[in-house]
């Protein structure tokens, strides 16, 4: 079991679907246009993943979601004649109804904005009470203000948006085994309330290797107080995945990553009793399941 501290607060990325093809006309400035949006369930959960496509596009330069000023953007498969993307629920997101749009933008600079409303549920995360010896949990001034270091550091490259998508089709689980750390446990170790499970935690033999969920960009190897030995991968349009606890890394930052290239190697290392990989997803801000990811098995099993 591991223990990650992330300071920052849930972003209310929150976006929109509808269940049904929508017909979206477009209010445009050049020729009357009009494009339907497959949506994904007009219901989401709390801290998932979801795809969006849009077909029937005439003409468009580029799509996105938007939501408060946060675009995911949106791009075009060839093979599925279709615009595709992700977008991501933050765990912490108030269970509400959300208004949210689709916004496409034409070869002339005409734009198209078509509003929905997303519904996001509740999630019972469960709650994982722990003990834990005291050295583990109540840190000096010393340590605090180095986790304080980290946190920052981790919050701003996460605030990065990098626009060339490296990201392509389905995830793979980095390592298989028996998922034995759900995504967003409310912890309560030696008593007091702690942060939430901001990621999954897969249980596996010291040493075995550790893959990459998708192609992306090596944007941090290093050792972290509560994560131990880190990956951290961007995979371009505001996604993240992170891997921790490792035993060693074999990437340096700046790397460049297919799919299924070995990062490291299970560990302990970090704020963790046994080895297993801590698995994270960020997606613009949003803390999301990597169970949630299209292609990602939801149980213990081989990798796909
Ligand atoms: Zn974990």
């Amino acid at each position: 079991m591991h223990f990650i501290f992330f300071l920052f607060r849930p972003f209310l990325w929150l976006l929109i679907f509808t269940p049904l093809l929508l017909g979206l006309t477009g209010q445009s400035t050049g020729a009357q246009n009009h494009f339907r949006v497959e949506s994904l369930p007009k219901v989401v959960k709390q801290g998932e993943v979801y795809s969006i496509r849009a077909f029937g596009l005439i003409s468009l330069k580029s799509l996105h979601v938007e939501f408060q000023g946060v675009r995911f953007p949106m791009a075009f498969n060839e093979e599925k004649g279709a615009y595709e993307g992700l977008i991501g629920i933050d765990m912490n997101t108030q269970p509400a109804t959300y208004p949210i749009k689709v916004v496409g933008k034409d070869e002339g600079g005409g734009i198209y904005a078509s509003p929905f409303s997303l519904k996001v549920e509740e999630v019972d995360f469960g709650v994982q009470k722990l003990s834990l010896p005291s050295s583990m949990v109540d840190l000096d001034k010393k340590t605090l203000e180095r986790i304080d270091q980290e946190t920052k550091r981790l919050t701003a490259l996460f605030q990065v948006f990098r626009d060339e998508r490296l990201w392509r089709g389905d995830f793979i689980r980095p390592v298989e085994g028996e998922l034995t750390g759900a995504f967003g446990l409310r912890r309560i170790i030696n008593e007091k309330p702690r942060s939430q499970h901001t990621g999954i935690d897969l249980e596996a033999q010291e040493g075995t290797p550790v893959l990459a969920c998708n192609s992306g960009t090596i944007v941090l190897v290093d050792e972290l107080f509560f994560s131990g030995k880190s990956v951290i991968l961007d995979h371009g349009w505001g996604l993240f995945s992170m891997y921790f606890h490792l035993s060693g890394t074999q990437v340096k930052e700046g790397d460049k990553v297919n799919q299924g290239a070995v990062l490291g190697r299970v560990g302990s290392t970090g704020r963790s009793t046994n080895p297993h990989l801590h698995w994270g997803i960020r997606l613009n801000g949003a803390r999301v399941n990597p169970l949630s990811l299209p292609g990602v098995t939801k149980t213990a099993g081989k990798i796909p």
